[in-house]
């Protein structure tokens, strides 16, 4: 890590973990803090090296069942994202990436597979695949609007005492209990891809604002505006 000004994003494994767009996530916060006049330092960690310690918000995406638990073994071994979380840094992880943060979840044959318990969940193999659109309303103590975003995976999983749910789901399947993701401390966990934060900058913002401990600014988010609208539009009744 160089600079101690700028902004440090840390993008891991994204050899193993990265599918339907998860590294526009990377991409937007960059922009949306370098347009606040933020700069930014951004690390792509991949699975051969060790997770820096000294980043402000990590980022992990979802993947293929036997990536994913590669990118378990080696988060476990490593320690890095434990040790830069215990510091207070922020984490956003999607789908494959949220499941490895917790206890457990299911491999290639649903078989229990260790996470590497950073939080309180439990996931395992669901009924079938969660495959398409989802919106939910978001837990009122954020304060961000509808949540919106892409879903394809076969796991489900269920929250412990103190992990609060991100959103309750209107359309689409999430953790399969009605409700979707996950939050707790500077930790937010989410099924969803497209990518989440292109289409939910609000959650972009959720964890600059942690990330630099002041209130930001207001930008010109029309584009995102319309690309909400768009989604929303397509698959909530009217
Ligand atoms: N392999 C996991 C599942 O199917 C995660 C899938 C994903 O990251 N898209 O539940």
């Amino acid at each position: 890590m160089q600079s101690d000004s700028a902004l440090r994003i840390v993008w891991i494994y994204p050899d193993l973990l990265s599918t339907y767009g998860d590294q526009g996530n990377v991409l937007i916060l960059e922009q949306r803090a370098q347009r606040r006049g933020i700069p930014v330092e951004t690390f792509h960690v991949r699975s051969a090296d060790p997770v820096p310690e000294g980043g402000d918000i990590y980022l992990i995406g979802g993947g293929e069942d036997r990536p994913q638990i590669l990118a378990a073994e080696r988060l476990r071994r490593d320690g890095g994202l434990h040790r830069a979380i215990a510091r207070g840094a922020s984490l956003l992880a999607v789908c494959a990436g949220y499941q490895i943060m917790g206890t457990t979840f299911g491999g290639e044959e649903g078989q229990p597979v260790d996470g590497i318990g950073l939080i309180d969940i439990a996931s395992g193999r669901g009924e079938g695949r969660a495959v398409g659109e989802l919106a939910g309303e978001t837990d009122s103590a954020l304060g961000l609007p509808t949540l919106t975003g892409f879903e394809n995976h076969m796991g489900v999983t269920r929250l412990g005492p103190g992990v609060r749910p991100l959103a309750r789901t209107t359309i689409g399947t999430g953790n399969g209990d009605g409700t979707e993701g996950c939050y707790t401390g500077r930790i937010v966990g989410t099924y969803l891809h497209g990518p989440a934060l292109a289409r939910n900058p609000g959650l972009a913002d959720l964890l600059l604002t942690w990330a630099v401990g002041a209130q930001l600014p207001p930008i010109d988010d029309s584009w995102f505006e319309r690309l909400r609208e768009e989604r929303l539009t397509a698959v909530l009744p009217r």
